[in-house]
């Protein structure tokens, strides 16, 4: 199919380039035959010479209006066209051939030449016109050339044969040529088709990719446009989203807040309770700690809400669990179990004696006067105390025991405390008979000092003496004041106690007893905050007229943890009267160095723990010796207390230790023992020690 079609199209080429040609064609044979008219106009062949002329400018005249008319309209019919074309040409050749003929009798031999010579002309320049077609070229010049040859060969020269012969050789080459130019127009042709071909395919290939590059532009705004489209739509989604999820977690919470908050109070409720102490019994069991669980409930809470309506009933409980909030610690769990009971968490507890006296506290402020909308009441509280791990191991045997407990307060007459644990509420019992009978114990004169030594240990002097408290109470006998102090301390009692130690100190000085050496008074947190108790010693010292230096103070390093600013004023206060300062515990409390830079410390006390096995333990050793560097070099005084061997003793004079106080030289004495200990014959009088433990 593709070379027919080729074969069409190139016969369709080769034609329109012939018919092209066509106007040049026929003009250079109007020249060449007037030309030949115009040679032998004077000649006898001027008839036919005009004949020709007429012939062939008629002939192509025609022809070349035949070609023009195909040129112009495309449509027509080529072969016919084409026969017509071949039809005129022969015409003209044959005209031609005709007029060569008549020239074999021409007698002026320059003429028949000049006529020859334009012949061959014409036969030559017939090449690259009409070869394109080789019908055309062959019917143009066979007729002339044949006759040409007939004419050479009949002429009646000598070498009229070898003419003829190189005129035959002439027409062999020129028919040559146009078979090969006929060759390689054809070839032309078809390679201008190829590359029109593929032109045109390459155009169309172009053509294609950019209809193709067009089409995927499109398809990608459009999915761009689309994607646009659906980011928003997806943003929408997503902020309403938002919303929702937002509403769902504040419902969440409020639900949450409700499944584990009393509604009334606010306070956790029994569900969160149980979760908190869960997690405190964890911790408490990880750090080796109790845990005390107190439970609360109202003793005259039901007969208020059956009398006077819920309404108060409601505003009561409010009151009560604002009283309960200002009264606990931030760390303690306070939560409403419902009705009027209550559940208090102590975490991290020390002792049980710190939940007797936050128990203690709670019932002291709930037994206070209420009052409500114009109602005067007075309730009262129960609670029952269990501690972990000694009451139980989870949240719901230790709230169990302490509900016994508080059950076995209310029936015990309700407002007390009440320990699960027998033995505890022993304790419980003894420590509040030793708190009523303290409260009496100053005005039934049931304290008393003793003094123990400080002894300079290279010269047995002693410089001074430590007042300690002692109380012996008719019902309880002798009780330690590691029992007694902090009760007096939680009571209050401390204060007139306190001026109690001084005033009594006071007059030991002024009386002389003590010699040379100075007393040591020693003096609790809740004191150092209180500035008129410094008015207090400093109106004693005056009015004793004694030397200020002889009466000193110890304080602890854990009272300056609790509100610093007030017991640094207190200690300036107090130093300002000339007692000196020393630092008890020393080593006991976590940042001794800072605090011995800023208060006005004049002498450090090396707490026991230190001294305990010194001498077999080398840490302790280099503790002991970094602290009287630190001292020394601050320029304070140490002391060393609790010294009970002779190889502690040895450890601490090789340190360079001066100031001991312990069991080795002596134990606290009483008034009248004193003097015996200043005039004793040498510095360290173990048997007189041994003497006075038999007897204390
Ligand atoms: P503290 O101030 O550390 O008193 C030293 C305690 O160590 C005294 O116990 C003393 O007897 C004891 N001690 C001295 N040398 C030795 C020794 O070699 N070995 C042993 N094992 N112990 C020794 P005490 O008299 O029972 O006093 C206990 C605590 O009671 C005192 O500790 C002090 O904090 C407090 N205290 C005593 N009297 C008063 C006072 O009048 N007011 C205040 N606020 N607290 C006082
Ligand atoms: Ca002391
Ligand atoms: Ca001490």
């Amino acid at each position: 199919m593709f070379k027919s079609t080729a074969n069409n199209n190139l016969l369709t080429t080769q034609v329109e380039i012939l018919f092209k040609a066509a106007p040049a064609g026929g003009l250079s044979n109007i020249f060449s035959v007037w030309l030949i008219f115009a040679l032998v106009y004077n000649t006898q062949h001027h008839t036919s010479a005009l004949l020709l002329g007429i012939a062939v400018s008629f002939l192509t005249t025609i022809r070349t209006f035949f070609t023009n008319n195909y040129l112009k309209n495309k449509n027509l019919d080529l072969n016919k066209y084409l026969a017509v074309y071949f039809v005129i040409t022969l015409a003209i050749g044959v005209a031609w051939g005709l007029f060569c003929l008549r020239q074999a009798y021409h007698d002026d031999e320059a003429i028949r030449n000049m006529i020859f010579l334009i012949n061959f002309g014409l036969i030559a320049g017939g090449i690259p016109i009409l070869s394109v077609w080789l019908p055309a070229y062959l019917v143009y010049v066979l007729p002339q050339s044949i006759a040409i040859f007939f004419v050479f060969i009949h002429l009646d020269y000598e070498d009229h044969y070898f003419i003829a012969l190189t005129f035959f050789i002439f027409m062999t080459v020129m028919i040559a040529s146009s078979f090969n130019v006929n060759t390689r127009r054809k070839h032309e042709i078809e390679l201008t088709y190829h590359n029109d071909q593929l032109i045109n395919e390459l155009n169309d290939e172009i053509h294609v990719r950019q209809k193709v590059q067009t089409e995927l532009e499109d398809n990608k705004r459009q999915l761009e446009k689309k994607v646009e489209e659906r980011t928003r739509d997806l943003m929408v989604i997503n902020s309403n989203l938002e919303k929702v999820i937002d509403k769902k977690e504040k419902a969440e919470q409020s639900l949450q807040y409700l499944a584990y908050h009393d509604e009334l109070t606010g306070l956790p409720n029994r569900n969160l309770l149980i979760d908190r102490i869960n997690h405190s019994i964890e911790a408490a069991s990880r750090n080796k700690q109790q845990l005390g669980i107190l439970f609360l409930d109202l003793d005259r809470f039901k007969a208020i809400n059956d009398s006077l309506g819920h309404v108060i009933g409601d505003k009561l409980i409010i009151e009560v669990t604002k009283r309960l909030l200002a009264t606990l610690r931030k760390e303690d769990t306070i939560s409403r179990n419902g009705g009027d009971e209550f559940v208090v968490v102590i975490e991290r507890m020390l002792n049980i004696d710190e939940a007797i006296g936050i128990g203690q506290k709670l019932i002291g402020i709930l037994n206070r006067i209420f009052d409500i909308d114009s109602h005067r009441m007075h309730i009262g509280a129960s609670i029952g105390i269990s501690i972990y791990p000694n009451d139980g191991s989870s949240a719901l045997e230790l709230l169990r025991n302490a509900d016994t407990a508080m059950f076995n307060a209310k029936k015990a007459g309700g407002n007390r405390l009440q320990f699960y644990d027998e033995s505890m509420s022993n304790r419980l019992h003894e420590r509040l008979l030793i708190e009523s009978e303290l409260h009496t114990a100053l005005s039934e004169n049931e304290f008393h000092l003793v003094y123990q030594p400080q002894v300079n240990c290279l010269t047995g002097e002693t410089v001074g003496f430590e007042a300690l408290l002692r109380w012996n109470n008719p019902n309880l006998g002798f009780v330690g004041p590691d029992q007694f102090v902090p009760i007096l301390e939680e009571t209050g009692l401390i204060h007139d106690v306190g001026k109690w130690v001084v005033k009594k100190v006071t007059n030991m000085l002024s009386s002389g007893l003590t010699g040379k050496a100075a007393i040591a008074i020693n003096l609790s947190a809740l004191q150092c905050g209180d500035v008129a108790f410094v008015e207090f010693i400093q109106q004693e010292i005056t009015k004793a007229n004694i030397n200020p230096a002889k009466m000193e103070f110890e304080i602890t390093e854990s009272l300056l943890i609790n509100d610093y600013e007030k017991t640094e004023r207190f200690l300036n206060k107090l130093h300002s009267t000339g007692c000196p300062i020393t630092l008890d515990d020393f080593g006991t409390g976590y940042t001794s160095m800072n605090y011995l830079t800023r208060l006005p410390i004049d002498c450090i006390k090396v707490d026991k723990s230190f001294i305990r096995n010194i001498d077999s333990n080398p840490t302790l050793e280099n503790i002991v010796k970094a602290i009287v560097n630190l001292s020394t070099s601050l320029g304070i005084k140490n002391v060393f207390e609790g010294v009970e061997t002779t190889a502690e003793l040895n450890i601490i004079q090789k340190l360079k230790g001066l100031i001991i106080q312990g069991y080795l030289y002596s134990k606290p004495l009483n008034e009248n023992e004193i003097n015996n200990w200043l005039t004793r014959e040498d510095g360290v009088n173990i048997q007189y020690l041994e003497q006075v433990s038999k007897t204390s």
